[in-house]
């Protein structure tokens, strides 16, 4: 593999800004991460094709990053590319009852705008920070109710193929899954949704963020649920059940408000983290025999 290669070839050349070595620490909320060797957002789909076919070539692997919201970054970051999306998958238009995002807008901003343009079905998705690339990935919602729900299509990328139109019937969803092939890279989406009236989605809206602020670490860099609820049980009661919450390890914490969060209180490593997240595991498992899956996304661990 040559990331110097690749470098070369793609910095300067393209639509796109190109970064060695950019710490991840800068583009995660939980403010942990080593760095990537090489980081490409990628304004344009040519930009975005083009920097595919480079790292290909170069045998360069790489990964999507959204807003790093689910993300846990390895503290010697990760050999390869990180690939953001740009400019040209940032617009978001409304047309009737449907919405057409780009797979880098922020999902705060397709939820203000299915508010504005009373339109219903997006309330769930109010809170979530990160991208709609990112939510659709992740499927991010409640535990029952979900972004997957108002999808009619999604256009991916898909190295070596080009470009693919899925209708939602052609993905699987679920809690916090969304079958996507491991290289699609999501660049838009258009969302059904039903007329309502402004005033009801927006008290709708009010009641999550309201329960969320009270239920939630608010303001401090977290990386949301660390693990998924298991079927017919809270996680954060099974973590709290077993006197976890406050415990820390180095700069993290797991939150004093809902045991399923870790805050990186002071310079946390990914490694802190991670010890929690065993810590966290193990105990549930001991005590409740429910072994964990965890929610957030690992990068830059393997070998
Ligand atoms: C305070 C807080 C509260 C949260 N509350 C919730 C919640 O209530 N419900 C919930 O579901 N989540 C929640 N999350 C988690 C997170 O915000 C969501 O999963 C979010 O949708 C991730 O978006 P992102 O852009 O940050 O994705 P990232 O974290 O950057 O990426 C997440 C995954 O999606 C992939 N990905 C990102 N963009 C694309 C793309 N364009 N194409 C293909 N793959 C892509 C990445 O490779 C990665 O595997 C919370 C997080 C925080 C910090």
């Amino acid at each position: 593999m040559s990331v110097f290669n690749a470098y070369m070839q793609l910095s300067g050349a393209i639509d796109a800004d190109v970064y060695r070595d950019e710490p991840l620490s800068r583009r995660t909320t939980l403010r942990i991460g080593g760095p990537a060797d090489l980081l490409v957002v990628a304004h344009s789909y040519t930009a975005l094709a083009h920097t595919l076919d480079v790292l290909a070539h170069e045998r360069v692997p790489w990964v999507v990053l959204g807003k790093g919201s689910n993300m846990l970054v390895a503290d010697r970051g990760f050999r390869g590319c990180v690939i953001c999306l740009g400019r040209e998958f940032a617009r978001l238009t409304v047309e009737g009852t449907s919405i057409t995002s780009g797979g880098a807008v922020l999902t705060s901003k397709l939820v203000n705008l299915a508010l504005t343009s009373e339109l219903s079905g997006l309330e769930a998705l109010c809170g979530i920070p990160g991208t709609v690339g990112g939510a659709l990935a992740m499927n991010a919602g409640s535990r029952d109710e979900w972004i997957g729900s108002a999808v009619r299509d999604v256009v991916v990328a898909r190295p070596g193929t080009g470009l693919a139109r899925l209708s939602a019937s052609d993905i699987e969803w679920g809690y916090r899954h969304a079958s996507f092939a491991p290289d699609d890279i999501i660049l838009e989406a258009t969302f059904d949704l039903v007329p309502g009236e402004k005033d009801k989605i927006a008290r709708r809206m009010e009641a999550l963020l309201k329960r969320r602020r009270l239920t939630q670490p608010v303001g401090v860099p977290t990386c949301g649920s660390v693990f998924k609820n298991p079927r017919n049980a809270s996680v954060g009661s099974l973590i709290d059940g077993c006197g976890l919450k406050g415990r820390s390890a180095g700069g993290a914490r797991i939150s004093t408000v809902h045991a399923n969060f870790i805050v990186n209180e002071a310079g946390a490593t990914a490694d802190d983290v991670c010890t929690l997240m065993q810590e966290m595991h193990d105990r549930v498992l001991k005590t409740h025999g429910i072994a964990l899956e965890p929610e957030v996304r690992f990068l830059g661990f393997g070998a």
